[in-house]
């Protein structure tokens, strides 16, 4: 039997996704291969612990906890800019172990890492096994990150220029000139965490290959940008990676899902819009009090997931409301009762894939936008953090995929603005009046559908996702 050693990031965007890319490859492949997820859990939950707990080893698939003790990892959270990449250096020597371990009875043949956790090629070079990048966003970030690389590492070039200005950029990745003000800023700063950031980028070239999830179909253009980059490793374009996870990874209970689904189950096809912003994602009172404002007014029916920030300049997950009347105008849920359920953490998958559902005001995650996608529902962007103002440009200008509600407004998770942007109702309302239109005529909701269909195509037998994957276990079988 061969080993594949997979060594995800524990947030929830990266972790779910790799692990049921694993899943994947296992059900491809039914003789050779076994997997070993490596598990480096982060210092601060994330609302990762309880999916975390929830992976139980089955056969060829083991889970192996590699975390260190609290007072170690949390002790690298006094750096914040090294944070990240101190922690997963310090796990270095646990997978050295667990790899000579398993050396006694099976053969380790690739690492499959997150695109953080470049710095265990080191280990995979010691065994002499080929690595590969895991890379759960999208072929046209992958892209912006290897041209920003060259930029900065090779042209000598200042990129903090770009901080903060509208000037077009020219990516190869994207057909469009691309607005400095949707590429993340820690792309272009001059920090110490964005040179850690780039100089994992820059090893993506000493892997056998990057494995994305996206597929052909959707980004053509960026994919065959890659392909044609004599930079670039090998590309596998395997996606949509999806969980269909009904229970939103373990956060609801089954009362709580079976409540929200009943709901829908009541409501007509393709008339609802569902609000929802990720693991992360919340507002101030006052931005949801214009959000609110939008809802009371479009009138369309609505399902929001509305979590409650954490206190300014704490890093945490939003926590749930125990009484969500504090935040929403006096009189709301009294007067939207017949139309409208707000609710905390949502089941997005079991939502996304409900008939009533008619469009998605989202933060642009890329598995949030994966998901859309594949259940056919178009999305009003909102992006909020991370490469989300990319994704959001990505699906309204480049693949005409999205209505744009926003898409540069930044969060502030830092507390560093005193002054955050508010979006108006009126704007808010406007998108979602476009977003709902059941009218044939609408762009967008007829391109997302074309698009459902061929993200289906894509990973059924002999779609194109589907050959990706039989090449990659090949390549992988071979590079032994
Ligand atoms: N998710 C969910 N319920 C929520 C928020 C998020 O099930 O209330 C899931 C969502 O379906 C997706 C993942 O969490 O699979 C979020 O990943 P994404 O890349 O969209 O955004 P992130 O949270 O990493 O910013």
């Amino acid at each position: 039997m061969k080993e594949l050693i997979f060594i995800p990031l524990a947030g929830i965007g990266h972790l779910v996704s790799a692990i049921e890319f694993a899943k994947q490859i296992l059900n491809r492949d039914e003789k050779n291969l076994s997997i070993s997820v490596l598990i480096m859990k982060l210092p601060l939950d994330f609302g990762v612990q309880n999916f975390i707990q929830s992976l139980t080893s089955q056969p060829r698939l083991k889970f192996i906890d590699i975390s260190l003790d609290e007072q170690t990892s949390s002790r690298f959270l006094n750096n914040h800019e090294t944070f990240l990449y101190d922690f997963i250096d310090g796990h270095k020597s646990y997978v050295r172990e667990y790899v000579q371990n398993i050396s006694k009875t099976s053969s380790c043949s690739a690492f499959i890492l997150d695109m953080f956790c470049t710095s265990m090629i080191d280990i995979a070079n010691e065994f002499n096994v080929p690595s590969y990048i895991y890379f759960a966003s999208n072929a046209a970030f992958l892209g912006l990150c290897l041209h920003f690389e060259t930029l900065r590492n090779e042209q000598n070039l200042d990129t903090s220029k770009y901080l903060n200005s509208n000037e077009a950029l020219s990516i190869p990745t994207f057909k469009n000139l691309c607005p400095a003000n949707v590429v993340p800023e820690h792309l272009l700063d001059s920090r110490l965490a964005s040179t850690l950031f780039f100089d994992g980028i820059r090893r993506f070239k000493d892997t056998k290959g990057i494995i994305i999830n996206t597929f052909f179909e959707l980004e053509s253009f960026s994919l065959q940008a890659l392909s044609d980059s004599k930079m670039v490793p090998k590309i596998y374009p395997v996606g949509p990676v999806v969980s269909f996870e009904k229970s939103g990874h373990c956060r609801n209970n089954s009362t709580e899902t079976e409540s929200i689904i009943k709901w829908l189950d009541e409501q007509q096809d393709s008339s609802v819009v569902f609000l929802c912003f990720g693991s992360m994602g919340s507002f101030e009172a006052e931005q949801i009090r214009e959000i609110a404002t939008a809802l009371e007014h479009c009138g369309h029916r609505f399902l929001w997931s509305l979590r409650r920030s954490p206190p300014k300049g704490k890093t945490d997950i939003p926590s749930s409301y125990n009484n969500y009347e504090e935040v929403l105008p006096q009189g709301f849920l009294e007067r939207t009762k017949e139309i409208g359920k707000i609710i905390g953490w949502a089941p997005q998958v079991a939502i996304l894939s409900h008939p009533s559902i008619g469009g998605f005001v989202s933060h642009c995650g890329w598995n949030s936008i994966l998901e859309s996608v594949h259940f056919g529902v178009p999305i009003a962007t909102w992006p909020l953090y991370a490469e989300q103002q990319m994704n959001a440009f990505l699906m309204v200008k480049e693949l005409g995929l999205a209505e744009e509600i926003k898409m540069d407004y930044v969060a502030d998770f830092e507390g560093k603005n005193n002054q955050v942007d508010v979006v108006s109702a009126e704007e808010i309302e406007g998108c979602l009046l476009r977003l709902v239109v059941k009218s044939e005529e609408n762009e967008v909701r007829k391109k997302v559908k074309e698009m459902k269909e061929k993200s289906r195509v894509a990973i059924e037998e002999c779609g194109s996702s589907y050959n990706s994957i039989g090449l990659l276990i090949k390549d992988v079988i071979t590079n032994i």
